[in-house]
């Protein structure tokens, strides 16, 4: 541990040093007016991949508009700078307004497209903004742009090149400590959520379409505020500043150091430098070296220099609370929930003669379903009956072609946020556990749900923040462990089996405080061990007062733990029953449990 320390320690050292080669002169070259500006530029370059990063590499938005923001703060500053007697450094907000507006249109006009469609809308929108560049003279200068852009100025002095660059280099801490607070915060989950599955974010209470408008906007700031700085440090904003070829730098840097990781904008953009200077003498075949060290790192370590340390042995596992108390055999996992007596015996989901049908196929016919409080209501039924269809439309994921919907007698719309903060939380057929997180960070994420906090706060991690974030820790790794998973904590959800999938995608719906729980196959994969947990839980809950919805395959499994069992046959009810009556059905044993299976 002490020599990976070491390590990170000495690379530390290194990038530190790097930024530092402007003040001792000496370095790169002997030239001190070229270091800072070959640095000035890097750590311009590194303030746009963050914001690249932030909006790609969390968020999962293939944007090639961040070289357009670029501009639209560049230009923003120079028209208020040509036009006003005003230190430039303070026109900094203007451009950052500007770019995170135009953002904001940007991601309003593109609707639901998504991947490729919405990285071409913001190709479309890339080029667009050069030819208004080039073409919107009296603004912007046209070809030529704008010159002569008035160097940051103290008591009328002008400030020297090292001290800009000091400046420079302030700005780019604060960008990077915003990020990674940023990414630690209940609003960086929401976004690696939304990266991962939209579905799973969804079911959770969160809204994509918000995030990702969050993170283009707050992604489209931090842009404009490079361009800005791009304004001050060279003097002139052109249409070039915009183009495409200067996002390919952009995206080597940050496949380089690694997507998604927090210093890994950094590690890129020193990584590019230092290529970039050692290069700088083969003229016209510049681009050509960037390339192929992009299609190298893409072969040799494809998640990045960071991503890849991350992955490998050498990783420094963040630190997990100690579990402040015992935990019981018998897990009692909602300690906290208050029980809702008054609620028990309600019918608090229905569905009023529900139809979907797929091209013809009936999947779901005129279903009239019940699930009443404080009661487990099984779900059996073959292969392609209907189940998860039901539950879909159960929880907005799908629309009925007819019928309603009805959530505590009212009627819902098909919108899965709605249900999700309504207290229905869900439990996929297929495990949508968000594999890039840690485990403990996905049963985060359903904590957030209930416990909101704001994203300033996180922002500056005030201690408030800190206490909140270190209790959420603490609950998760309860709730892990009495799960039986707690060892898991720190790895990533990835590594688990699918039974272990299983039982942390359970935790994370439990850790919602759900009123009602859905539950689509959850044994199917798990060992005995887990099968005696999962219906602890399930008897725990019910004991609580929630309605608890159970497809099951394991006909054993589901017969015991439920009050009530309905069975689908080709999407329509067969009978709905206390278990004993359901087994006796002559009905249910000719379509079902003797032949059906
Ligand atoms: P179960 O969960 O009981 O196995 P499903 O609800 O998954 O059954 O499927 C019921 C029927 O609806 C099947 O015939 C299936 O092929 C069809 N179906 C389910 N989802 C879709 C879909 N998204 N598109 C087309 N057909 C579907
Ligand atoms: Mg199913």
């Amino acid at each position: 541990m002490k020599a990976r320390r070491a390590v990170i320690a000495l690379s530390l050292l290194a990038v530190t040093l790097f930024l530092l080669f402007p003040f001792f002169g000496g370095g790169i070259s002997t030239n001190t007016d070229f270091n800072t500006s070959v640095l000035s530029q890097a750590v311009i370059t590194a303030v746009i991949v963050i914001s690249l990063n932030l909006v790609m590499g969390v968020t999962g938005l293939l944007t090639l508009v961040q070289t357009g923001m670029l501009s639209v703060g560049g230009y923003a500053l120079g028209y208020v700078a040509l036009r006003h007697e005003v230190n430039p450094l303070y026109i900094i907000p203007i451009s950052m307004i500007a770019a995170a507006f135009l953002s904001w249109i940007l991601i309003l006009i593109s609707g639901r497209a998504m991947d490729l469609y919405f990285g071409l809308i913001t190709l479309a929108f890339s080029l667009a903004l050069v030819t208004i560049a080039q073409q919107w003279t009296p603004v912007t200068g046209g070809f030529i742009g704008m010159n002569n852009i008035p160097t940051p100025h103290v008591n009328g002095e002008r400030m020297p090149k090292v001290a800009v660059y000091a400046i420079f280099l302030a700005i780019l801490i604060v960008v990077f400590i915003v990020q990674r607070n940023l990414m630690l915060s209940p609003r960086g989950r929401a976004m690696e959520a939304v990266r991962i599955s939209p579905a799973t974010a969804q079911s959770l209470s969160i809204s994509p379409r918000k995030i990702r408008t969050f993170a283009f906007v707050f992604g489209g700031a931090i842009a404009g505020l490079g361009g800005a700085m791009y304004a001050i440090n060279l003097r002139s904003i052109s249409p070039a500043a915009g183009g495409l070829s200067s996002s390919l730098v952009l995206f080597i840097a940050l496949f380089l150091g690694g997507l998604g990781t927090v210093i890994g904008p950094l590690i890129g953009v020193m990584l590019l430098t230092i290529t970039q200077v050692a290069i700088r003498g083969q003229g016209p075949y510049q681009d050509l070296i960037l390339g192929l060290l992009l299609l190298l790192s893409m072969f040799t370590i494809p998640l990045g220099v960071v991503g890849s340390w991350n992955k490998s042995r050498f990783a420094i596992p963040r630190k997990l609370p100690e579990l402040a108390h015992e935990i019981h055999a018998d897990g009692i996992l909602l300690e906290k929930q208050k029980i809702n007596e008054s609620n028990r015996g309600n019918v608090v989901l229905e569905s009023d003669a529900v139809s979907r049908n797929f091209g013809g196929v009936n999947a779901v016919s005129d279903v009239n379903f019940k699930l009443t409080a404080g009661q487990v209501h099984g779900i059996i039924g073959p292969n392609g009956a209907g189940k998860s269809t039901l539950v879909n439309c159960l929880t907005g994921f799908d629309t009925p072609n007819s019928g309603n919907v009805l959530l505590r007698g009212k009627k819902m719309p098909a919108d899965p946020i709605a249900f999700a903060t309504s207290g229905v939380a869900r439990v996929f057929q297929i495990p949508h556990v968000l594999d890039n997180l840690s485990v403990i960070d996905n049963v985060l994420v359903g904590i957030d749900s209930r416990k909101p906090t704001s994203w300033l706060a996180a922002l500056i991690r005030l201690p408030k923040f800190r206490k909140a974030e270190a209790k959420k820790r603490n609950e998760a790794l309860r709730l892990l462990s009495e799960a039986g998973i707690a060892d898991l904590a720190a790895k990533p959800a990835s590594i688990c089996s699918h039974g272990q999938k299983r039982l942390l995608e359970i935790v994370r719906a439990v850790a919602t405080h759900p009123d009602i729980l859905i539950l689509d196959e959850p044994a199917t994969g798990l060992t005995g061990t887990e099968l005696t947990m999962l219906s602890t839980l399930i008897s725990n809950l019910r004991g609580t007062g929630v309605a608890v919805l159970l497809i099951e395959h394991n006909v054993d499994f589901v017969f015991q733990l439920s009050d009530q069992i309905t069975v689908l046959h080709l999407g329509k009810v067969l009978i709905s029953a206390a278990p004993a009556e359901v087994r006796a059905s002559k009905a249910v044993q000719d379509a079902y449990l003797v032949g059906g299976r």
